[in-house]
């Protein structure tokens, strides 16, 4: 049994070849657009549907196995590193992802006060700045 199947199987999901297509293009790793996915996707499958792929992202993405983030102005993005309440950074020049651990692992590492009466299970945390790629060429422009 392959891991993509694996898996699907302990989250009680149905192994099926786009699913497991999916699922393999999220562990190559980083943020990826729907349209990107996709792209991959149909390099690995004959054709399969960009609605297709929406289902299958929304379905491990419930299931826990992908993660979606989608940071102000972007597009929906996913990711296969799941259960580490990690956060991220965002270039502002060019959009650029990267992860950032978390120092307390589990969410919420924020403590608001007061709460308002509210059970917080959640900080949504985006940090924002430049990357080195756009800080090299902001230097070069300067
Ligand atoms: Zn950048
Ligand atoms: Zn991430
Ligand atoms: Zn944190």
């Amino acid at each position: 049994m392959s891991h993509g199947e694996e898996l699907l199987r302990s989250k009680g999901l149905r192994v099926t070849r786009p699913r497991l297509a999916v699922l393999a293009v999220l562990s190559g790793g980083g943020h990826l657009e729907v349209d990107e996915i996709t792209r991959r996707v149909r390099d690995r499958l004959d054709s399969v549907s960009t609605q297709a792929v929406y289902d299958v992202l929304g379905a491990l993405t419930r299931a826990g196995l992908s993660r979606r983030i989608e940071p102000a102005g972007s597009p929906a993005r996913y990711e296969a590193r799941v259960g580490d309440n990690h956060h991220h950074v965002v270039c502002r020049g060019c959009g650029v992802i990267a992860d950032i651990d978390c120092a307390v692992g589990a969410a919420p590492c924020l403590d608001p006060n007061p709460t308002h009466g509210f059970e917080v299970d959640e900080a949504e945390v985006t940090f924002w700045g430049l990357c080195p790629a756009c800080q090299a060429r902001r230097s070069a422009e300067e």
